[in-house]
């Protein structure tokens, strides 16, 4: 993968003393080789090396950094801005109700997106969405955006698949005015391959619906494609942002590295899995520590703060970076680890995580959670606190509280000391990036 490559060149050059020109020009070649490979397009990774070699060569020599540090900064914040720089926001309409359409291919993801940001923007935006299912080609496409809309509980307007897309959305709109919806999510119909068909329907779609958003979804899978893709959709019904889908994949990376810059809109959101909350906020300068594999602490700490409450996450943070936490925490902690989604998931984030063998070991099994409560219940503050201190007879009078076996009290005793251990190593690295951001 694009990491992969990207992350052995850095390899070679971290922590050199001194880099020559000719250096430079190495790792430039490789850095170029790393780009092409990943399918990023050819003119992209022509520009973005010759200012890569200009900042390089030029020079901002900091004292903090080794000459190798730096063009790992310069490679960063030139991934970055190749990525548009700053996150861009949702655009939201003055007068409600805010419109967002979304076109793209068959199968790139449009339904299963259109659901995951009506939910997303419900949350945080606190809107009243209706979705509306002009997919009327698709055998079931309808009643998949159903079945999303209700599993979401939001409601999504359908005029069955005999009635002409055009009039579905105006009397959609017409609906959602009048039932006050401040916010209208568009689901259309994708083809295999752009058709003038498709991009006809599209446009009148447009005209009726006033978009404060034209959405296009990319699946990120299909590498060049995808960026071809975006220059033909954005001709046509010139788009105001990219959705791209599919990034928890084997992908090679490249698109997401050249759709800016070939159609000169922003991806919005990516698309990290197939549940409804696996949407997120697309980050340049993370998805570029991404990709050279400086791990996402951020995204990571953004995620648990959506999930638990605010001051919650700072104390869990604090808890976690002190190694301080006791059996009542492990026991919160369960519980919140269980609505922030599979603790695999979570590990897969922090920075350096793919070193960690034996994760397996660290799954919860969600079955034994009740037990779990019962046993740390039945423990005395002190043991809590101090588990080194349950010694066989403490751990037996733990077991019958609990109606639990001492086997079972033993195996959650380790399963603590390991969580713990885990998170020692897990921070210590976290911190360790922290100060020296470059994987050096
Ligand atoms: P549409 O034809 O554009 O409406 O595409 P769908 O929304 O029906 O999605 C096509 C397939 O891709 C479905 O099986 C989705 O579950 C899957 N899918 C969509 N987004 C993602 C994603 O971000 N990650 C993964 N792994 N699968 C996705
Ligand atoms: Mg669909």
């Amino acid at each position: 993968s694009l990491s992969d490559r990207l992350q052995a060149t850095m390899k070679k050059i971290r922590g050199r003393g001194k880099v020559s020109e000719n250096d430079v020009k190495q790792m430039m070649r490789e850095i170029r080789l790393a780009l092409l490979e990943a399918d990023v397009n050819f003119k992209v990774v022509k520009t973005f090396i010759k200012k890569v070699q200009e900042r390089a060569v030029g020079q901002e020599i900091m004292k903090s950094l080794t000459p190798g540090q730096q063009i790992i900064k310069v490679v960063q914040e030139e991934l970055t801005e190749l990525m548009g720089g700053e996150q861009t926001k949702l655009n939201f309409s003055l007068k409600p109700p805010t419109v967002l359409l979304f076109v793209g291919l068959q199968g790139a993801g449009k339904t299963t997106s259109a659901a995951k940001l009506a939910n997303h923007i419900r949350k945080n935006n606190n809107k009243k969405p209706l979705m509306i299912a002009a997919d009327i080609y698709r055998p079931a496409a309808i009643k998949q955006l159903q079945t999303l809309g209700s599993q979401l509980n939001i409601p999504v307007f359908s005029l069955g698949d005999q009635v002409n897309p055009v009039d579905i959305v105006r009397q959609g709109m017409d609906q959602a005015r009048a039932d006050h919806n401040d916010l209208v999510i568009i689901d259309t119909a994708g083809r295999l391959h752009i058709d003038e068909g498709l991009m006809n329907e599209l446009e009148q779609i447009k005209e009726v619906s006033h978009p404060d958003e034209v959405f296009l979804v990319v699946d990120a899978m299909t590498g060049q494609d995808a960026v071809n893709v975006a220059r033909a959709f954005n001709d046509r019904l010139d788009i105001t942002g990219v959705i791209m889908t599919k990034l928890d994949g084997d992908t090679r990376g490249g698109a997401a590295l050249s759709i800016r810059s070939v159609t000169g809109k922003p991806i919005k959101f990516v698309g990290m899995g197939e549940k409804m909350d696996a949407l997120e906020p697309f980050h340049p300068d993370r998805m570029a520590s991404r990709i050279l594999g400086m791990g996402d602490v951020l995204s990571l700490i953004e995620k648990a703060q959506a999930t638990i409450d605010e001051e919650k996450a700072r104390d869990m943070q604090q808890k976690l970076l002190s190694v301080s936490f006791t059996l009542d925490d492990f026991l919160e902690q369960i519980g919140q680890v269980r609505t922030m989604g599979p603790l695999e998931d979570l590990l897969a984030m922090m920075p350096g995580a793919n070193k960690f063998k034996g994760m397996k070991n660290m799954q919860i099994d969600e079955k034994k959670i009740d037990q779990t409560e019962a046993i740390i219940r039945s423990m005395t503050s002190h043991e809590k606190t101090e588990p080194e201190i349950i010694n066989a007879s403490r751990k037996k009078r733990i077991a019958l509280g609990s109606g639990t076996s001492v086997a079972d009290v033993n195996r959650l005793l380790k399963q603590f000391k390991d969580m713990k251990k885990m998170m020692k190593q897990f921070m210590g690295k976290a911190k360790g990036k922290k100060r020296n951001p470059f994987n050096l």
